[in-house]
């Protein structure tokens, strides 16, 4: 194994295990602290669902995780965070990172959740989400980390033990050798973590090539793109023309959504403005007793014999708000998450074999109650987004797990549409 990554959530995992696969790298999904040994492959990524638990939990995870990885030799440790970087005032981005290098011996490390694919970079330490500066997004009210600043340093820095310091455009522009040379300056100057400017690919190229012999590092997805050629340079692995191929799979096929990213209401919304069948579950009805599960299990099935089904939590703030307020943030969170897992296992038991899923902590719940525990990594449907394989009681079961705030306004036809071509 070359390289052995601790994403912080299910999609994020996806996420990254796909710029893995682009740049030809077999690549597998571990879902959960491993129990037993690791797969075979150049790159293994452990997903773990630590991005909001409180940040001991997130550490002895992590730190778990990691010696996995370096029992079945990773050369290079990569702890990935979400494009937005989504984390609560405690963290759990910085306590993380420091158990890790402390874990591993590193001295300096990046912080990079840069994917401008995506439409997320960072200038002067600032991230900024299409147009807008992160806390002028929608993850301003995001349900469970809303991203009030957008300057990374100051996020960062009260999350970290260490001195958060910058690696400013100009110096990311010039390559990889005034990268290294000024990663140096940084440590010399007492700083443990660089949050690293990024506006469009060559960027993320060149913090690649000038990081990959780091022990860690730690980004958004963007940065894996240009992990493998560098590892290619440096002569550890060839890049394989395959790596993104699955086993064809036949069955029905449904979307189950728990995110209430604007991406995903226009994805919803533009999924029922195609004709296409939906069922709308509402926490607090679920917990009044005025929707109960067998009735949505129900309604959920009698739609899916007409065709595919988009299963979906009430995504509107207003929805969101009535919620949190009568249960709590957590319970409500968990309540919406069981209750779509249950109906993603029922939707999968009626024969459905192309399961979409929108939402990182929705997908974990999901992905938990199917007992799924590894994914093979297919093709994406977007960046970001890839079909996996996985094995739902012995038989194959294609997923595509998105983060919230991922694909356009068609993705979950999209996504059905692309599972068509490669089966
Ligand atoms: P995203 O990737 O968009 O952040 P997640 O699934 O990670 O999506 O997070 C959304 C969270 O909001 C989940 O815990 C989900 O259960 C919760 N949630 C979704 N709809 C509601 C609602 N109507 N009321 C309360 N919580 C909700």
């Amino acid at each position: 194994m070359i390289l052995g990554v601790i994403a912080d959530d299910f999609t994020g995992a996806t996420d990254v295990a796909s710029m893995l696969v682009r740049a030809g790298m077999h690549t597998v999904q571990v879902i959960g602290v491993p129990s037993g040994a690791l797969p075979q492959a150049d790159a293994v990524v452990i997903a773990l669902k630590t991005r909001t638990c409180p940040p001991a939990e997130a550490i002895e995870q992590s730190l778990q995780a990691l010696s996995a990885l370096q029992g079945a030799g990773a050369r290079q440790i990569y702890f990935k965070y979400c494009s937005t970087f989504d984390s609560t005032a405690q963290g759990n981005i910085g306590p993380v990172a420091d158990a890790l290098m402390k874990a591993l011996g590193a001295r300096i490390t990046i912080a990079c959740p840069a994917f401008p694919e995506n439409g997320r970079t960072i200038y002067r330490g600032h991230l900024f989400v299409g147009d807008l500066l992160l806390s002028d997004s929608s993850m301003r009210t995001h349900p469970l980390t809303p991203m009030l600043d957008a300057n990374l340093l100051r996020v960062l820095q009260p999350q970290t033990e260490q001195q958060v310091g910058l690696l400013p455009e100009p110096v990311v522009s010039q390559g990889p050798d005034a990268i290294g040379q000024a990663l140096q300056a940084l440590q010399r100057q007492g700083m443990g973590i660089a949050v690293a400017d990024a506006t469009h690919n060559q960027h993320l190229l060149n913090l690649a090539e000038a990081c990959a012999d780091l022990p860690l590092v730690t980004a958004g997805s963007g940065l894996a793109l240009g992990l493998g050629p560098a590892y290619a340079r440096r002569g550890w692995f060839t890049p394989k023309a395959e790596a993104a191929q699955l086993q064809p799979v036949l069955g029905r096929a449904a979307v189950v959504s728990g995110s209430c990213s604007h991406a995903t209401q226009a994805q919803i919304a533009h999924w029922k403005a195609a004709g296409h069948a939906s069922l709308l579950v509402d926490p607090l009805a679920v917990h009044q007793g005025r929707q109960s599960a067998q009735q949505l299990q129900a309604q959920a099935l009698a739609l899916l014999d007409r065709g595919p089904v988009l299963v979906h939590a009430a995504a509107d703030a207003d929805s969101v708000r009535a919620a949190q307020s009568q249960l709590g943030v957590q319970q409500a969170g968990d309540l919406t998450e069981r209750t779509l897992a249950a109906l993603a296992q029922a939707l999968v038991q009626a024969g459905v074999r192309k399961l979409v899923v929108a939402g990182g902590e929705t997908s974990g719940a999901v992905t938990q109650e199917l007992g799924i525990e590894r994914l093979r990594i297919g093709a994406s449907i977007c960046p970001g987004v890839p079909w996996t394989e996985g094995l739902w009681q012995g038989e194959p079961l294609w997923l595509a797990l998105k983060s919230g705030n991922f694909g356009g306004p068609d993705f979950f036809s999209a996504a059905l549409a692309c599972a068509d071509v490669q089966a």
